[in-house]
């Protein structure tokens, strides 16, 4: 089941100078940055009531946010639901005719296990499935 919008990612070009920013646009700082070397990236966390605002910037030109960021510039990268059983879900979305990027869940930022499904079948919307770890 998908419970709730667990996080927005978005992607940036530089880390520190958007922590600068979201942190005076919500009136506080990021309470984690986690490198996840696996995809390349540096992220940072906010927490905004029960959901947070990930920042995402590459740490290498291969990574996924780089060329997200050539081709369409910073902003909104990905809407990540937060499920209670992840094998569950992409079972159940695959059978949907959702694209799953991911065949296996794969371990994310913030102590989850995530899996992202493919924006042409989600109306342009790159999904993020994420469950925490037990
Ligand atoms: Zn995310």
């Amino acid at each position: 089941m998908i419970r709730k919008i667990e996080h927005i990612g978005i992607a940036v070009k530089n880390i520190q100078e958007s922590n600068v920013l979201f942190q005076k646009l919500f009136g506080k700082a990021h309470y984690k940055i986690e490198t996840v070397t696996s995809e390349g990236v540096n992220t940072s966390f906010f927490m905004l009531g029960d959901t947070k605002i990930e920042l995402l910037e590459a740490t290498k030109p291969e990574s996924a946010i780089a060329k997200f960021i050539e081709k369409k510039g910073e902003g909104i990268h990905h809407i990540a639901y937060e499920v209670d059983n992840i094998d569950d879900e992409m079972a159940r979305l695959k059978l949907e005719g959702f694209e799953l990027i991911n065949k296996e869940p794969k371990d994310g930022a913030d102590n989850k296990r995530i899996c992202f499904l493919h924006p042409k079948t989600t109306n342009g919307i790159l999904v993020e499935l994420c469950e925490e770890k037990k």
